[in-house]
Formats: structure tokens, sequence, C-alpha cells
């Protein structure tokens, strides 16, 4: 099976029916950019920077960081590289930055742990646009955003690192687009008021499905109840899409969801044209999307939505992929 998925990789990901899709790597570790699937993507989708900040004992340095993003925005060269500011806390710990707290995932995560360091986002935003250099590789995202005003403070600090940059260079450099995560409820209802601050989304199904449905994405006990095919968050992502089409808002996934094959085309008859995932899934993900046909899964989607519970999507999804094989 892989070896047949493999010989279409460097087959255009288009469907039967002549739509494009992007497909995008998700990258935590240098190790996973190098692979040779990556020059078969259409760039970085989701840089992690955390998980390098997780294997130091230290917050790395400005050089360090800078050291750093440039091997990421080389592994991937003339291509989007999205690089995510820190997204700490919740399930993800700095050995040397320890959060004691009753509900880290409702807690000091993300963009709200950055907001209350600007020194340490400053350093990253200075080190990422360093390393781009006016190439304008560079996209960054802004993670576990809840409040429109965390946007605002944010871009704040953007405007200023990229202006100490261009006096440090003595040039004019581009801006570099800006990004902000869908993955708290709350941002799915403001989508118009997020269009008109930045350039794009991402959408985190992972953790939107987490805090749409109150399940804890890692504990055990509740596992069974974490369903991203679940019918209200199938209808919270065909929203996003509507909307992002409305405010002519970019959008891509960067979730789990979007590298399985049935969230891939579900996400698909939504209208998104855009998804990350890890490099081990663009080669699956490649071969099936060049076998459906978006006017076969809109009405697919459509009884989807009206289904009630993930499993009864699930069985439908499946029953097309066994019918049209
Ligand atoms: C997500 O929440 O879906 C996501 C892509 O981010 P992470 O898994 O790093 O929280
Ligand atoms: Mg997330």
């Amino acid at each position: 099976q892989e070896r047949r998925y493999r010989k279409e990789m460097s087959e255009p990901t288009v469907t039967l029916d002549g739509r494009r899709i992007k497909l995008y790597v998700n990258a935590g570790l240098l190790g996973g950019i190098k692979s040779e699937v990556v020059n078969e993507a259409d760039g970085i989708g989701l840089y992690r920077t955390e998980i390098a900040f997780m294997l130091q004992s230290h917050f790395p340095s400005e050089i360090e960081q800078i050291k750093l993003y440039s091997e990421v925005l080389q592994s991937m060269p003339n291509r989007p590289v999205v690089m995510r500011t820190l997204d700490i806390g919740g399930d993800k710990a700095l050995p040397y930055f320890p959060i004691s707290e009753v509900n880290p995932f409702l807690g000091w995560r993300g963009i709200r742990l950055s907001l209350d360091h600007p020194d340490l986002l400053l350093i990253q935003l200075r080190a990422m646009m360093q390393a781009d250099h006016g190439k304008q590789q560079l996209q960054i995202l802004l993670p576990m955003v809840s409040h429109l005003s965390e946007i605002d403070i944010a871009l704040q600090y953007i405007e200023r690192a990229h202006t100490e940059i261009e006096s440090e260079l003595g040039k004019v450099i581009p801006k570099p687009k800006v990004g902000v995560m869908i993955e708290v409820p709350s941002l799915v209802y403001q989508l118009d008021q997020v269009a008109q601050r930045v350039d794009f989304v991402s959408v985190g199904s992972n953790d939107l499905t987490q805090y749409l449905l109150a399940v804890d994405r890692n504990n055990p006990n509740v596992s069974e109840l974490y369903d991203s095919y679940h019918p209200g968050v199938l209808r919270a992502l065909q929203r996003i899409m509507l909307d992002c089409r409305q405010h002519e808002l970019e959008v891509s996934v960067c979730g789990e969801l979007a590298s399985e094959p049935m969230g891939a085309v579900l996400l698909l008859a939504m209208g998104c044209n855009k998804l990350s995932m890890n490099h081990g899934n663009i080669p699956k993900i490649n071969y099936v999307l060049r076998r459906v046909s978006l006017s076969e899964l809109k009405p697919l989607l459509r009884s989807c939505l009206l289904l009630d519970s993930g499993e009864e999507v699930r069985d439908l999804v499946h029953n097309y992929f066994s019918q049209k094989s």
C-alpha cells in the first residue's frame, strides 16, 4: 500500500474534477523535515517551535533561535514556512519553566504566556525575522487565541520586532504574513473581526475538538468521547470554512483531522484547499484526494452533518470509500 502511495507522490494533488489541494508538512524537529517526502510538499504549514524549546535546558538565546529557524527555512527553500510562536502550557512543559495549575488546558497556554512574557516573545519574533532575512518564506502563527485583544497586542509586538530588525539590518524587509490558530470556540464566531486583523487562519482541530466537546485530548478515561467527527464539531468546521470564504480569509487545517482520509475528504467538501499534516501521511492523503471528486463529496458532507453521532459519520464515509474501491 505504502509503495502505491509513494509512486504517485510527485503527481499534483488534484481531485478528479480538477480541484487543486495544497499539502503542507507539520514539523517540530529538523529530523522530520529532511525526509524525501518533504520535497513534494507545498511548504511547512505548522512549525511547532515549542518542541525544540522542550529539548533544551534553558530558553534558547536569540542567536540560538536564529540558527534553528534558519535551518528550518532552508529545509524548505522558496516555499512558505508557517512558524508558530511558543505554545507551551497545557500538556507541553518546559523543564526550566515549571507551571503548576489545577486546570492546565484552561490556563496559562500559548499566546497567553507569550503576552505575559513579552521579552521572550520579542526575542522569538526577532529571531524568526532575522532568519527569514526578507526572503518572505516566513509566516507567523499565534496559538491559543481566545480574545481579539490578544491578536491586537501580538500585532504590536510583531510591528515592533519588524521595525527593530529593519533598522538593525539597515534595509527595508517585507512584513511577514500573520495568522491565528482557530482552536478556541469563541473565535469561530468572530471570524469577520479576525479577518480584519490577520492574513490567514489555521484550524487546530485537536484543540478545537477538545474545547468544543469539553473532553481532555489526553485523558484515557474520556478518550471515547473525544471525537473530531462529532457532527457538532463538523458543523463548527463547516461554519469556519463558510465564514472564511465570505470574508476572504485564507484558511488551512493543521490538526490531526487533516491527516486522516475521512477527515481530509470532509474538509475538502467544506471548501478547504490547504491541509497540513505529519510528513508520513502526505503520500496517503495525496493518493486518496486524487481519487475523489468534489461533486460526490458535497452530498456526502450534507448527509454527515445531519447524522446524530461521530460513529454514524465514520460509518457513512467508510461506506463511501468501500463502494469506490
Ligand atoms: C491543534 O490543536 O490541532 C494543533 C494543530 O496544535 P497542537 O496539536 O500543537 O496543539
Ligand atoms: Mg493546538
